[in-house]
């Protein structure tokens, strides 16, 4: 079955004129005359230009975390837009809004609105650098933290590249990142205590912050290894280093407050964007007061869209939303019967299979028993997935085409989804051959 993609190609063409391959980032490329070019989205569902209808699940990259044109949400936006939507002073809905915040986040004493999660990591990196007096970040290879330089190195190079496993080099993600940055960096594998420990003996006291992704997000959503987490914690206060754990995927997603909820884990600073708007540009960083109350006392922060009206009236209607109704615990029983119902369809069919990540943010691989980071989840059979993926989109499935994006499931993905995705993945299944 091949469905129609004339509009999409045509838009592509076009589109390819006047913006570098066509789109607005560059993880939107899929290839030629493959890539969806969208027209609308709503609750579980999205349309693509040719009116192909789609089971979402990647959900803009995570931020949708009740469902496309979400009733409430849309309804707060445009009554507080009708107001105006940019003033570049204070109002009370965004004091409203951060108090809810910290009320949810067991880590967050003060909090700073921004626009978009690299944003946020930027900010809370120059905070952790002020408040320490260093210079030097520790990053984990596979991890992501957005687009600014500082931690823009081994997000997705080929491992080989990563070098020695107990002394990683840095390898930045493409050209354009000066290179005295590189002497700012330290990448490290994840879940490996051995090298964090050497690492640290050597230049723990010239690290600023470790920043750390609670899973990996922006790699098939591998989980931390039990007491991974903690051990970062503990060796942050023997050291004097600011733990930023970047919630960007996991916060208001795994649970109302976040990783730090859901693991009993107390950061330094977090970082957050995606699910925070249910889809409108607003993020945050924030954490302990005596670091945060430095910002402003010698230390610089702002930006004109900090507090638009849009993000700040979407991300108060979705945690009002997320206090109120168990709206996670809904998600999470629709995503652990769509994971377990996949396991079974693989088992099933005799191809061993490893799963990770949350019901609301899972992935897959295949030909790999034992996966702790990206250096080995980069032996999978990457080839497989995509075969799979690229087959279940032409059914109306739609994870990302990327094996490293996570599946994400809202609110409004039904039981029905759930099963007619169940139904493509088992003939899909059936029908692509490893
Ligand atoms: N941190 C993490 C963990 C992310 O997953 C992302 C985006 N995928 C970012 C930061 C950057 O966020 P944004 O795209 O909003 O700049």
């Amino acid at each position: 079955m091949t469905i129609i993609r004339d509009k999409s190609n045509a838009l592509q063409r076009r589109a390819t004129q006047v913006m570098p391959l066509g789109v607005n980032s560059n993880f939107r490329y899929w290839g030629d005359e493959i890539t969806p070019y969208v027209k609308k989205a709503k609750g579980s569902h999205l349309w693509d230009v040719d009116d192909n209808e789609y089971i979402d699940y990647r959900l803009a990259f995570g931020p949708i975390i009740l469902g496309h044109a979400f009733d409430e949400v849309d309804a707060k936006v445009h009554a507080e837009i009708d107001q105006g939507a940019l003033f570049a002073m204070t109002g009370e809905l965004e004091v409203a809004l951060v108090e809810k915040m910290i009320a949810m986040c067991p880590a967050l004493e003060m909090v700073r609105l921004a626009c978009s999660g690299t944003e946020a990591t930027l900010h809370a990196l120059r905070v952790a650098r002020a408040y320490t007096g260093r210079d030097k970040v520790i990053k984990f290879e596979g991890m992501y933290h957005g687009f600014q330089d500082f931690t823009l190195f081994s997000t997705y190079a080929p491992v080989e590249a990563y070098g020695n496993i107990n002394n990683p080099v840095p390898v930045p993600s493409g050209s354009g990142i000066p290179r005295p940055l590189h002497e700012l960096i330290v990448t490290l594998p994840f879940n490996n205590m051995e090298v964090l420990d050497k690492t640290l003996r050597r230049v723990g006291h010239e690290v600023a912050a470790i920043i750390v992704e609670p899973c990996m997000g922006n790699c098939a959503a591998i989980e931390p290894a039990p007491g991974f987490l903690e051990y970062i914690r503990a060796k942050c206060t023997e050291y004097g280093i600011v733990f930023i754990l970047d919630e960007v995927k996991t916060g208001f997603r795994i649970a109302n407050g976040g990783a730090q909820e859901f693991y009993g884990l107390m950061p330094d600073m977090a970082t957050y964007a995606k699910s925070l708007g249910n889809g409108y540009p607003i993020a945050a960083f924030g954490g302990k007061r005596e670091i945060m109350s430095i910002i402003g006392h010698g230390v610089a922060q702002g930006g004109t869209f900090n507090n638009n009206k849009p993000g700040v009236a979407a991300a108060y209607a979705t945690l009002d939303l997320l206090q109120k109704q168990p709206i996670l615990a809904t998600i999470a029983q629709r995503g652990r019967r769509l994971m377990d119902g996949l396991r079974k369809i693989f088992q099933g069919a005799g191809i061993p299979v490893c799963m990770s990540g949350y019901p609301s943010m899972f992935s897959f691989y295949f030909g790999v028993e034992e996966v702790s980071g990206q250096r080995d989840w980069a032996k999978a059979d990457h080839d497989y997935y995509m075969r799979l993926v690229d087959a279940a989109i032409e059914r109306g499935v739609m994870p990302d085409h990327d094996p490293r994006e996570p599946w994400f499931l809202c609110y409004s993905h039904s039981d029905a989804d759930i099963d007619e995705t169940l139904n493509v993945m088992s003939d899909v299944v059936r029908m692509v051959k490893r």
